[in-house]
């Protein structure tokens, strides 16, 4: 049995006034921009989505990069902003810990030592990606 409690945002964002979800996350509409603040931006774990708040996983980091910086962007130029589109299921892997994971996508769950390496392979190709100072390769070589 495990127990996955999931992550809060920072008190930085009820704390300072600005408008929150429920759970404390900056409140931003589907540009990605502050609902009451329109010269703030947010993504990743920090906001909430109004009306359909999203699960707190890096692939939806990920997936707002792009429309993050292209809103800033159009923003500061006074150009349209553009939707985000949260895009459909993903696929979750827990790490378990003993080198099982745990493999979900849409209702199809599994665990064990694929789903690991499955991860193991898949976090280590996009980690490769974002290298600059050869971390991963100091990783593989331990
Ligand atoms: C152990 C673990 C495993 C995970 N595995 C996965 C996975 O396999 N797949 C997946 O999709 N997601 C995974 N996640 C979730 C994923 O890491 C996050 O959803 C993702 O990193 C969120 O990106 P972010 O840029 O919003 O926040 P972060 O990556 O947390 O970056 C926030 C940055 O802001 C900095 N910061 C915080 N407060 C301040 C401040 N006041 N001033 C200045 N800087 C500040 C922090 O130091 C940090 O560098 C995992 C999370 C954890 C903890």
């Amino acid at each position: 049995m495990f127990v996955a409690i999931g992550i809060r945002p920072s008190p930085l964002f009820r704390d300072s006034g600005l408008p929150t979800g429920k759970d404390g996350g900056l409140l931003v509409n589907d540009c990605l921009q502050c609902v009451d603040h329109p010269e703030l931006f947010g993504g990743g774990d920090c906001i909430s989505l109004a009306g359909s708040p999203l699960a707190r996983v890096g692939v939806y980091a990920v997936r707002q990069n792009r429309p993050l910086l292209r809103n800033l962007s159009a923003f500061l130029e006074g150009r349209p902003l553009q939707r985000f589109d949260p895009g459909g299921d993903y696929l979750l892997i827990l790490n378990l810990g003993d080198r099982r994971g745990l493999f979900r996508r849409n209702n199809f769950v599994w665990s064990g030592r694929l789903a690991f390496l499955l991860k193991e392979y898949l976090d280590l190709g996009f980690m490769r990606k974002y290298q600059v100072s050869g971390e991963l390769r100091d990783l593989r070589e331990e």
